[in-house]
């Protein structure tokens, strides 16, 4: 597919057909993957481990980012300006509990939110669940 290559060199990495394969499952997908769903979708041409340090590796570049959901961890494409260890989200997640399918709301910004004394915020996560315009 075109335009995978460039993203992929954009991020400084090489291209390979795994991540090529899954960085393809994402675009075409559009919606948050979990390992279980990237397996599925891309059969049995990857073992575990290949698929997870691709994984490992788009998040690290900034490529992908997490997505918390209440059945565990899904990936979701970065829209933009994230890069190697430096990525800038605070949207809200999505889960429709007709489909089960997880998006990215991200023109939708999580609230701020004021601490207690003492704790410091790293991450933040925001899921709201409900049903989608496609289930609705
Ligand atoms: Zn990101
Ligand atoms: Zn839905
Ligand atoms: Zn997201």
């Amino acid at each position: 597919m075109e335009g995978l290559k460039e993203t992929l060199k954009e991020h400084n990495l090489r291209t390979t057909t795994c991540r090529e394969d899954v960085l393809s499952a994402f675009i075409n997908r559009k919606n948050a993957l979990s390992h279980g769903d990237l397996e599925g979708a891309l059969g049995e041409a990857y073992d575990r481990v290949t698929i997870y340090r691709t994984l490992k590796t788009f998040l690290e570049k900034g490529i992908i980012h997490k997505v918390l959901d209440d059945e565990g961890l899904r990936y979701a494409l970065c829209s933009h300006n994230c890069s190697e260890q430096q990525h800038h989200h605070d949207h809200i997640h999505f889960k429709c509990s007709a489909c089960g399918e997880t998006n990215c709301l991200e023109n939708l910004h999580i609230p701020v939110v004021q601490l207690p004394n003492g704790y410091q915020a790293e991450n933040f996560n925001l899921l709201i669940q409900g049903v989608c315009p496609k289930c609705n």
